[in-house]
């Protein structure tokens, strides 16, 4: 069967619904296809300032009701280092930050994902957005345009614009139109899990069991609610393959990787039944995110790293810049400056972000060098500072656009700086230190596994 709507988009996640949303209350005729049945795991619980508003704006808070509190306070971020805990410290803006010319808001929160996912589901059905329950298998194309999208159910979808929301693991225009894509980081790999367990205050929990370590292996702790929190494990996806090549199991790696944080022990040891979602990931930015009728949104446009908790603002933000995009473009014709003002706004907000972080607190040396205290606030002050005047800015016309995209190049100008002058200054004073002792643990697991045995991760 075909369908002709304004705008087809491929993927109903968060920015892919967001961006439907607000098409369709520009009176658009919206068709959404996905393949995943609501409601379903998602991760991305800890957000960041501007979330709030870019909820409520949505319509988010108006329609949450009591009995699905979908926002749960975020006071602060505590970090932890090393393995016995040698370091805890709390990350959050002083005060001052929300003066001018920063603004920073200091309201922040964790969120339950399969909530607030099928909440943005309701408001899109609401708004008049049709949901198609399939799984795109086909881009045509034509030259540089998508012609039709079409499912496994047999649906053909023409549209005026295509919107494709399809997350880091479907890109499916990218892939049809063969974008160059740019990776930001090294590829990694995270376990997570829901527990039911009452949080301990209401901060997001970072955990670094081995800060000194070349390759970053991070947990989080994040508070759900008051019966409930999420906790997942990151490391590179070079190191998970050494452990799998070791025979280890992906519940005993989840485990062994918690068990060296004291904290989480009893969270462990209290729920052995529990529910374990794997993903894996690299950081990247496309380097082209609009097209004569199409756009990339959200994950399929450029992932961020999740330590910069930073996913969903910037999943609606692209959806809000990509709904005005596609209605000014299907009313006034497509402007070459319109396109301009997207593509150098929201997608290269992840790509600044994704840069800072990587710099700063995956750059081993740089990280070495500062310590985790300096390199999470190096960081924190980048991500917040960028984060708030861009919020402040608003990219909604493109005269906005045009300061918005100059503040993030003077935010990537920074940390490249900072990040030249933190690597001289680190291999300057390397020169004259120990060598870096080696990790025993992976060691004995490479060897074991080039000797064909197995070494098991568990406690
Ligand atoms: C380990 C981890 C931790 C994270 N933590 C945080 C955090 O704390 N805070 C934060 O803000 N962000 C976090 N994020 C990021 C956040 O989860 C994502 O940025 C956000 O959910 C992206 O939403 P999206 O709609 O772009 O993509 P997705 O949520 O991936 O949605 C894509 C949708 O497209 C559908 N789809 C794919 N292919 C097809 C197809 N062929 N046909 C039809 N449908 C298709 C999929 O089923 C899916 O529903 C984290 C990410 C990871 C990996």
């Amino acid at each position: 069967m075909t369908t002709r709507p304004d705008v087809a988009i491929a993927g109903g996640g968060l920015a892919g619904l967001a961006t439907a949303i607000g098409l369709a209350r520009r009176q658009l005729r919206v068709v959404c296809i996905e393949t995943a049945p609501w409601p379903r795991p998602a991760v991305g619980e800890s957000l960041e300032f501007s979330a709030p508003r870019l909820l409520a704006e949505l319509g988010v808070e108006q329609a949450a009701d009591a009995r699905r509190p979908h926002l749960f306070p975020k006071t602060s971020v505590r970090v932890v280092g090393g393995a016995g805990c040698d370091e805890e410290f709390t990350v959050w803006p002083p005060t001052w930050f929300s003066l001018p010319p920063i603004w920073c808001s200091r309201v922040a929160f964790h969120t339950d994902r399969t909530e607030l996912d099928h909440l943005v589901l309701e408001l899109a059905i609401d708004a008049g957005v049709e949901i198609l329950p399939e799984r795109v298998t086909t881009v045509e194309t034509d030259d540089d345009c998508v012609e039709a999208v079409v499912t496994n159910g047999g649906s053909r979808v023409e549209a005026a614009w295509f919107v494709d929301a399809s997350g880091h693991v479907g890109r499916l225009v990218a892939r049809a139109l063969e974008l160059e894509r740019e990776l930001l980081g090294d590829p990694q790999a995270a376990y997570w899990a829901r527990f039911d367990e009452a949080p301990d205050g209401h901060a997001t929990g970072l955990y670094f069991p081995e800060p000194g370590h070349r390759d970053l292996t991070w947990a989080w702790e994040i508070p759900l609610n008051e019966q409930e929190v999420s906790v997942g494990v990151v490391m590179s996806a070079e190191r998970l393959a050494r452990f799998r090549a070791g025979g280890a199991q992906p519940r005993e790696i989840f485990e062994d990787r918690l068990r060296a944080i004291p904290r989480l022990n009893h969270v462990i040891d209290g729920h052995p039944d529990v529910e374990l979602h794997a993903t894996s990931y690299t950081p990247y930015r496309h380097r082209r995110t609009i097209g004569p009728n199409w756009l990339l949104v959200g994950d399929a446009s450029a992932m961020v790293d999740p330590l910069t908790s930073n996913g969903v603002t910037s999943a609606l933000r692209h959806a809000d810049q990509a709904a005005r995009t596609i209605s000014v473009a299907l009313d006034r014709g497509r402007r070459r400056r319109d396109r301009w003002a997207y593509e150098h706004t929201a997608p290269a907000m992840v790509a600044t972000l994704d840069r800072a972080m990587e710099s700063f607190l995956y750059e081993p040396e740089v990280r070495r060098r500062l310590g985790l205290r300096w390199a999470v606030t190096l960081y924190a002050a980048t991500g917040v500072i960028t984060n708030s005047l861009y919020a402040k800015l608003r990219p909604t016309t493109v005269t906005r656009a045009t300061a918005c995209a100059a503040m993030l190049a003077v935010s990537r100008a920074w940390t490249r700086i900072a990040r030249c002058v933190l690597v001289l200054v680190s291999r300057h004073v390397d020169r004259d230190s120990e060598p870096r002792p080696p990790a025993p643990r992976e060691l004995e697991i490479a060897e074991a596994a080039a000797k064909g045995e197995r070494v098991g991760v568990g406690g």
